[in-house]
């Protein structure tokens, strides 16, 4: 393995992609837990589509929904985009839970996480990849935010 010689981006909420430790969300929410990371199948995934066993329109077919979001509610990020690089890719973050009712499923501004993970008990947060000049998109992130991930005396303050 390859470790990261260059210099270091510093793009908060953005992975390094050559950095195989822990995840690069400097200003992550406090409740984040069981983060499940894409990176090693988004790097098998480019490596078929480079060698050309995929092909760019199996991996480039970004909804209009996903492409709008990306737009509206999506966080550029410091990464050109792996397939066309006439971009960087932007990264949206979709919610889902019991809890959220009619909103989940939802896009949201990543700034509006850390409010969310204080008012709702648990929900999971999907990060989606996705490029806004060729469609590219790919799952890099899952976690869970909520405030069932304070340490106990907190949650108690925050369940009243
Ligand atoms: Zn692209």
């Amino acid at each position: 393995m390859t470790r990261h010689t260059g210099p270091i981006r510093h793009n908060p909420g953005v992975l390094d992609e050559n950095d195989q430790g822990a995840p690069a969300y400097s200003r992550r929410v406090r409740t984040q837990r069981q983060l499940v990371d894409y990176a090693l199948q988004r790097r098998a995934l480019l490596r078929d589509v480079y060698a050309g066993r995929v092909g760019t329109l199996e991996v480039c077919d970004a909804s209009p929904y996903l492409v709008r979001a990306a737009k509206y509610f999506g966080e550029r990020t410091e990464t050109p985009c792996p397939v066309c690089r006439r971009e960087n890719v932007w990264y949206v973050h979709y919610i889902y839970g019991d809890e959220l009712k009619h909103t989940a499923g939802q896009a949201r501004p990543r700034v509006e996480l850390p409010v969310l993970a204080m008012t709702y008990r648990e929900f999971d947060v999907y990060v989606v990849e996705v490029c806004r000049a060729c469609d590219w998109n790919h799952l890099a992130q899952k976690y869970t935010l909520g405030r069932d991930g304070l340490p106990t005396a907190e949650r108690r303050r925050a369940d009243g």
